[in-house]
């Protein structure tokens, strides 16, 4: 059983290394993301409080975010561990995380930054069912058409190299102070790099968990 936690900037492929380490590991991965949108149908006090926020686009505070984050930890089946994804996103947090669970080791997800521009500015969501596809390693059948779905593919404004240059900026300034937390509290930390775009996922699902392997977490 582990609980880890997975740190990786926009683009690394963070999403889609959790879900796979999800059934070698048997754990929950817990995305706060998706956990906050659960929440938000949910019609009890967490939940409306949580909603207050948002609705009015204010950042949920510190207090608050911890209660989702306990109240999610306290549905993982007994025997179960986790993989936290999105938390903590400061040292604060990772702090209060620590006196409700006990983190036994952290993932890095190193990616060079012009893999990740590469990634994203090729990136094209379908309109209509949300489907991820990319230009250049993930063709749609038909140029700007929905396998799935038929509907129309369209590239995040966002998904531009000088935007997503700055949302690793951002990332990188906000998550070396917490990973330096974890090393100073003696957690695991694996890191993987990631050295080409074309890397197959089952491949660093593999390196990943030989470095659970060696840390005898697997
Ligand atoms: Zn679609």
């Amino acid at each position: 059983m582990v609980n880890a936690i997975i740190f990786g900037a926009p683009g690394s492929g963070k999403g889609t290394y959790a879900s796979r380490l999800q059934s070698p590991l048997e754990v929950d991965v817990i995305a706060t993301g998706d956990i906050f949108r659960e929440i938000m149908k949910e019609e009890n006090p967490l939940g409306t409080k949580v909603k207050s926020y948002v609705e009015k686009g204010l950042l949920v505070p510190d207090n608050v975010v911890i209660e989702v984050i306990k109240q999610r930890l306290a549905k993982i089946p007994k025997g179960k561990g986790f993989i936290l994804d999105g938390y903590p996103r400061t040292i604060e947090q990772a702090k209060n995380l620590s006196k409700i669970v006990k983190i036994d080791l952290v993932i890095q997800l190193i990616v060079p930054d012009w893999i990740i521009i590469e990634r994203l500015s090729t990136r094209r969501i379908c309109k209509n069912c949300g489907a991820v596809y990319n230009t250049r390693y993930l063709k749609p059948k038909v140029e700007g058409i929905c396998d799935k779905c038929g509907g129309p593919l369209y590239q995040r404004s966002d998904d531009t190299p000088e935007v997503i240059k700055n949302r690793i900026d951002v990332y990188e300034r906000q998550t070396q102070p917490i990973l330096r937390f974890y090393k100073e509290a003696g957690v695991p930390i694996i890191d993987f790099k990631t050295e080409s775009p074309e890397m197959p996922p089952e491949v660093a699902v593999e390196k990943i968990l030989n470095g659970l392997k060696k840390l005898q977490l697997f």
